[in-house]
């Protein structure tokens, strides 16, 4: 039924880890490991899940991790992770003896995706991972984030591979403080983001550097204001800046049935806005997408929404 839209020749990356539903931070935290499992449910469900070509994700080394942290952060969070129990790194983010693992997984799996769409044995990949990343400063956790995993994908894609331009497309409903650390005024990447203003983690908006794009969007906004900032900010500010490489930070916390915040973006929202930044990766980085799992707490929502982004990433929705 795809076969207008799909091209069985080009491969769509799935990248995931059983350790990432191992790292838990203690009851009732949204933050939860059946995040993952609605994801691989709506998969199923859709029948998106058999067109993707499934991948490991290996552990991120610390030297891949040190391009973005600083080695001294990388050994620390080596050296605090507990062999039982929780530590707490900050209020809403802690480690189990598992979890560890898992950050190095969502790191490793973000490396992972770069070599497979830069060396093109896949065009695009999606990294179901747990922790997330996108809060993660540089020397500092927070926010349910360890490592800065779209940040190690990013740097990657320059170090490793020698890219020159490398754009964050950021539409999780928080914004991604830890990105911005990163990256602000660097030369080599572009970071286009939305979420909901005022609110956590209120950054973002004073006096942003040139290669931030951020769109605050008050409470209550829905797909209006995505189009609105997506056709206004974001698409004129990614063709002039012409990415060898997308990479989305994407959390669908945004979503209106989701209760961590106030926007009101249903399953379509993500498809589009997918489809919108598909045409900017296939005019200039010659279709490669790399997909980081950040927010999401309504796990039908997210499953639902997610598959949506995949799905149009994959070609098997226009
Ligand atoms: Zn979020």
């Amino acid at each position: 039924m795809y076969s207008m839209l799909y091209d069985e020749n080009v491969q769509h990356a799935l990248i995931t880890h059983a350790d990432c539903l191992k790292h838990e931070m203690g009851a009732h935290h949204p933050e939860r490991p059946e995040r993952l499992s609605a994801i691989e449910d709506q998969l199923i469900a859709s029948g998106v899940g058999q067109h993707l070509t499934r991948y490991e994700a290996p552990l991120a080394t610390d030297e891949q991790l040190a391009r973005v942290h600083p080695l001294e952060y990388v050994h620390a969070i080596r050296e605090v992770a507990p062999r039982a129990g929780t530590v707490h790194l900050d209020p809403d983010t802690a480690m189990n003896q598992h979890s560890l693992q898992a950050a190095l997984r969502a790191a490793g799996a973000a490396v992972l995706a770069v070599d497979l769409v830069l060396e093109e044995k896949a065009k695009s990949a999606f990294c179901a991972v747990r922790p997330p990343g996108h809060h993660a400063c540089r020397a500092r956790p927070m926010g349910f984030c360890i490592f800065n995993n779209v940040a190690v994908a990013a740097r990657h894609a320059i170090e490793a591979h020698g890219l020159e331009r490398v754009a964050i497309v950021d539409f999780d409903v928080h914004h991604g403080n830890g990105t911005e650390d990163i990256f602000e005024h660097d030369e080599h990447v572009v970071m286009a983001s939305i979420f909901q203003h005022p609110f956590y983690p209120y950054s973002g908006t004073d006096n942003p550097a040139p290669n931030m794009h951020n769109v605050p969007l008050a409470a209550g906004a829905g797909s209006k204001e995505l189009q609105s900032a997506v056709t206004k900010t974001w698409l004129p500010a990614l063709e002039e800046f012409k990415p060898e490489l997308v990479l989305f930070s994407a959390g669908f916390d945004a979503h209106t049935e989701d209760d961590m915040a106030m926007l009101r973006f249903n399953d379509a929202d993500y498809a589009w806005v997918t489809e919108q930044i598909k045409s900017i990766a296939e005019r200039h980085a010659k279709g490669r997408m790399v997909s980081m799992l950040e927010g999401g707490y309504s796990l039908s929502a997210l499953g639902r929404s997610a598959m949506r982004h995949i799905k149009v990433m994959a070609g098997l929705e226009k």
